[in-house]
C-alpha cells in the first residue's frame, strides 16, 4: 500500500522567481526593537505608515526536510574590538507564512489594495531560518543579508485563498490610518492556527515551543502587495512573499528563539530538561499550521529542517 507520508517525495511547488520578507508582526517589530533600541524607540517611525520589508534570496528557498547547514560568517560582539569569523552561534527560526502570486503584474502597473488578493494564488508555511549574530554585525544600514540568505524553508502545500475564505478574521483599525493606496477594505487576516516544535537530538518526542495565529499580522497579504507594487515593481508567477515573524501578545506566542529567550537571557527549558537559547547542531524545528472548521480542518501540513553542524 503506497503510505503517502513515507513513500511520496514532497518537491518544490513552484519555481520561485523573487522572494520578498516582510515584517508585519507589530508585536515581533516591537519585541526586536525593544531588544536593540529601548522601549522608547521599539517601532520605526515608518513602521505604522507601510510594511516594512527587504528583497530576499529566491535560490535558496528549500522544500520542507531539508537539512540546514549552519552557516559561517562575519560576528563582532559588543566587548570585541575587531570582528571574527567562524560559525554562527545565534541560530534562529522565524514563523512566518507566504503567499504566492498566481498572476503577475507588469512593469509600471501596481496592483490595486482592493484588487489584489486576484493576484494571490495561496499560501504556505515559512520558516525564515536567521543567523542573529551575523545579523546584529551586518543589518546597518541596508537590512538583513547573508543572516538571511543560507536557507528559508516552506512546506509544500499551497492553500488557496479559496479555501482559507470562511476563516477570513475582521482586523482590527489601523491607527494612524494608511495612506490610500493601502487602505484594504476586505478582510486579508485569517484565522490560523501555527504551532512551532522543537527536536533535540537525544529526545525522542518534539515539543512545542509556541502556538501563535497567521490573524495577529498588522499588515495583510493585499496591503503587502500593493505597497510592493506601488512603484510599478512587477511580479511574476511563483514570487513568494512572505509575513514576517508571526508572533502573539503573550511570551508562548513568540515566533522567534529570539524573543522566546529574550535574547538568549531567559533559555527556554524542553520537558526533559534540556535547556535552550537558540538552535543546537541535530535539532529539528517543526511548523505545523491548520485553520479548524465546523467538523473540519483545513491543514497546511508541515515545514521541518533539521540543523547540521557547519562545514
Ligand atoms: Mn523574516
Amino acid at each position: 500500500m503506497f503510505d503517502f507520508t513515507k513513500d511520496a517525495e514532497m518537491l518544490m511547488p513552484v519555481e520561485i522567481g523573487d522572494y520578498t520578507d516582510f515584517y508585519s508582526s507589530r508585536e515581533h517589530a516591537t519585541n526586536v526593537g525593544i531588544m536593540f533600541r529601548g522601549k522608547e524607540n521599539a517601532l520605526m517611525p515608518n513602521w505604522l505608515h507601510l510594511p516594512v520589508a527587504y528583497h530576499g534570496r529566491a535560490s535558496s528557498v528549500v522544500i520542507s526536510g531539508t537539512d540546514i547547514i549552519r552557516p559561517k560568517g562575519q560576528t563582532k560582539a559588543d566587548d570585541a574590538e575587531m570582528p571574527s569569523f567562524g560559525p554562527s552561534r545565534l541560530l534562529d527560526f522565524e514563523l512566518e507564512m507566504g503567499f504566492f502570486i498566481g498572476t503577475g503584474n507588469k512593469l509600471g502597473e501596481p496592483v490595486p489594495v482592493d484588487k489584489a488578493d486576484q493576484n494571490i494564488f495561496g499560501m504556505v508555511l515559512v520558516n525564515d531560518w536567521s543567523a542573529r549574530d551575523i545579523q546584529k554585525w551586518e543589518y546597518v544600514p541596508l537590512g538583513p543579508f547573508l543572516s538571511k540568505n543560507f536557507a528559508t524553508s516552506i512546506s509544500p502545500w499551497v492553500v488557496t485563498l479559496e479555501a482559507l475564505e470562511p476563516f477570513k478574521t475582521k482586523r482590527t483599525e489601523q491607527i494612524p490610518k494608511p495612506l490610500p493606496y493601502l487602505q484594504s477594505k476586505g478582510n486579508w487576516l485569517y484565522d490560523i492556527n501555527l504551532e512551532v516544535k522543537l527536536k533535540t537530538a537525544e529526545s525522542e518526542d518534539s515539543f512545542i515551543i509556541s502556538k501563535s495565529n497567521f490573524k495577529n499580522l498588522y499588515w495583510d497579504i493585499c496591503q503587502q502587495l500593493a505597497h510592493h507594487t506601488i512603484t510599478g515593481c512587477n511580479m511574476r508567477t511563483g514570487d513568494l512573499l512572505a509575513s514576517g515573524t508571526i508572533s502573539g501578545q503573550s511570551k508562548d506566542s513568540y515566533g522567534s528563539l529570539l524573543e522566546l529567550t529574550w535574547r538568549g537571557t531567559e533559555p527556554i527549558r524542553l520537558s526533559n530538561n534540556e535547556e535552550r537559547k537558540f538552535l543546537q547542531d541535530g535539532d529539528t524545528l517543526i511548523i505545523n499550521g491548520w485553520c479548524s472548521g465546523d467538523g473540519y480542518r483545513i491543514g497546511f501540513g508541515e515545514v521541518s529542517g533539521k540543523i547540521l553542524p557547519a562545514k
